[in-house]
């Protein structure tokens, strides 16, 4: 991990991603991973949701997941964070996100359509069992 736990870098690529899958499942709860290499945001891997109350919960489906992460590891990658969309809540983590949470160890990204247009993604991390806010930076595709 870095030592710089406070920042997390997002390629604006991946944010468009990651929005793109959100908008195309608008009364769903989207989810993937996104894998790093050298500590650097690499890349989205959709994830079908499983839950039954899918508009307000996010499963991610177990041999897709297993599959992803399959994936990652042959890439020489490694797990950076979990995404999830908010069809119809703010991108602050809920009270089942809090309760569901598997990743100690990765950043979870929640991107919200209960905008008007604007993107609305932000990130989090667990600190002693608390999500805390992240501080995120998009970059340009130059960088
Ligand atoms: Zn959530």
């Amino acid at each position: 991990m870095t030592t710089e736990n406070h920042k997390l870098q997002l390629p604006r690529k991946l944010a468009n991603q990651i929005l793109a899958h959100a908008q195309q499942n608008p009364e769903t709860e989207i989810c993937g991973l996104i894998s790093s290499k050298n500590e650097h945001a690499l890349c989205y891997y959709p994830i079908p949701n499983t839950a039954d109350n899918s508009a307000v919960r996010f499963q991610m489906d177990e041999q897709a997941q297993i599959e992803a992460m399959k994936q990652i590891r042959e890439h020489h990658e490694e797990l950076l964070a979990i995404v999830h969309s908010h069809p119809h809540s703010d991108a602050i983590p809920s009270a089942l996100d809090e309760q569901d949470h598997q990743y100690p160890d990765a950043y979870y990204l929640i991107v919200s359509l209960n905008t008007t247009g604007v993107l609305d993604l932000r990130a989090f991390k667990q600190i002693e069992g608390h999500f805390q806010p992240i501080e995120l930076i998009l970059e340009h595709p130059s960088n």
